[in-house]
């Protein structure tokens, strides 16, 4: 059984409002194991939504239209749906009724247009909506079944929950979607695509990347009519991926490397802190977000200013002057004066330029250091992109740094090309 959907909405097209539905239809279809193929967005047009729905119609089992059901001129899915179906529309004088009683409870009387919202295709059922007025239509035609939904996404959301998911799994033939997420940090996405190339396949186990600020993630998806053996169908592929980038997967699934970093420092018993320059407390800003965070986190100090990192950290200043605020020994010296004032076994800084004017050096150059008992460890990175850009890569990057150095993968000169970060 196969399930399209249809978002309604010129406000969708003009990226006034983000199809948030989409989302919610589109995870809920994928947690029930559902078949989701295409989902596409259409503007408040009655010609472009009856193709819209008949196009769906032609190569789905079940068509989800959201949007366009309220009571203005612009809302004309129930008219679209008609005409698509050969369905006239039928005043539900029961409906109408509730509509009626919906507003007397609350002391007004209904404007007339509210009655369209009691019209439907001629042999569809209304599905009462618990957190609106206007209720979701039901209209099954035997071959194909379709749904009309209203936009306002907590009205959506309930009704999903309510009725259409329900619905549908009880119909769906059983299949499980399994997602394996194996989270890489160190290649691009494009050398991870040659590496894996021979292991890629879009079928049943099927693969794709996903970027996100410095990491990439691999998913890997299997459908099957149980756990166990979408599990089977998904092992071997994650068995050879594992195989090929060994160090380069860091996390399976919902693990984050903040998670992973909380994980390490709990199981060795560290506490850590953090010095930052350039990136203003963003290590310190993700890694308390993590819940948990008082039992490892010392605290961070925001050295922006020279005179903070001299003063506060105890940063020499003739290193300053020899070598240059955003520079390896400045780094190092930033996170073992950060270990000593914060009293920390772990310290990760940040120096660097972020731009969009130089500081010290070019743009995009960025120096993240690593104090643990053991020893401290200095990178320098060239980053491209914005100033948000580079600050984000650059806490990625340390936290990433942070957990090589707190395994002890000490970095010796300069890594492989393209490798770490
Ligand atoms: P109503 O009965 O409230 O008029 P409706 O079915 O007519 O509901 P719309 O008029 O299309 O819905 O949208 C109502 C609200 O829901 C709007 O504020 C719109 O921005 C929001 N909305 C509509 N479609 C979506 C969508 N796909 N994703 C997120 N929000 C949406
Ligand atoms: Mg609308």
């Amino acid at each position: 059984m196969i399930v399209e959907v249809i978002a309604v909405g010129t406000e969708l097209l003009y990226g006034h409002t983000v199809n948030t539905n989409a989302a919610a239809i589109g995870s809920r279809l994928a947690d029930g194991g559902l078949e989701h193929q295409h989902s596409s967005v259409v503007g408040d047009h009655t010609g472009r939504m009856v193709a819209a729905i008949r196009l769906a119609m032609s190569r789905a089992d079940v068509v989800i239209i959201t949007g366009g059901l309220g009571p203005t001129q612009d809302d004309i899915t129930r008219e679209a749906l008609a005409e698509a179906t050969g369905r006239p529309l039928v005043f539900s004088e029961d409906y109408a009724d509730r509509l009626r009683r919906w507003w007397a409870s609350r002391g007004r009387e209904m404007p007339d247009s509210n009655l369209r919202q009691a019209e439907h295709p001629k042999g569809s059922d209304l599905l009462e909506n618990p957190k609106g007025t206007a209720p979701a239509i039901r209209l099954d035609l035997g071959d194909r079944l379709i749904y009309a939904v209203p936009g306002v996404p907590p009205e959506l959301e309930a009704l999903l929950d309510l009725h259409l998911i329900p619905d549908l799994t009880e119909r769906a033939d059983k299949r499980v979607v399994l997602n394996r997420i194996l989270r890489t940090y160190g290649e691009s996405e494009s050398r991870l695509g040659e590496a894996l190339a021979d292991i890629y396949s879009d079928g049943n186990p099927s693969m794709a990347f996903l970027a996100t600020a410095a990491e990439i993630k691999i998913r890997l998806t299997a459908k099957a009519d149980s756990t166990d053996k979408a599990e089977k169908l998904v092992a071997p592929m994650e068995a050879a991926v594992r195989e090929r980038l060994g160090d380069l997967v860091f996390g399976t699934d919902d693990e984050t490397i903040e998670q992973i970093v909380m994980d390490l420092a709990l199981a060795k018993g560290w506490t850590i802190g953090t010095a930052e320059s350039a990136t203003g407390g963003m290590l310190a800003s993700r890694i308390t977000a993590t819940p948990g965070a008082s039992a490892f986190f010392a605290g961070s100090v925001v050295a922006y200013d020279e005179r903070v990192k001299v003063e506060v950290l105890g940063v020499p200043g003739s290193m300053i002057v020899e070598h240059g605020v955003v520079s390896e020994p400045v780094a190092m010296a930033m996170a073992d004066g950060a270990a000593s004032v914060l009293g920390c076994d772990v310290a990760i800084s940040v120096t660097g330029s972020a731009g969009p004017d130089p500081q010290d050096k070019p743009v995009g150059t960025m120096v993240i250091a690593v104090h643990t008992p053991e020893r401290t460890m200095a990178r320098t990175v060239s980053l491209p992109g914005d100033r948000e850009r580079v600050r984000a890569y650059t806490t990625t990057g340390a936290l990433h740094l942070a957990r090589r150095a707190m395994l002890g993968e000490w970095w010796q000169g300069s890594p492989p090309s393209g490798r770490w970060l």
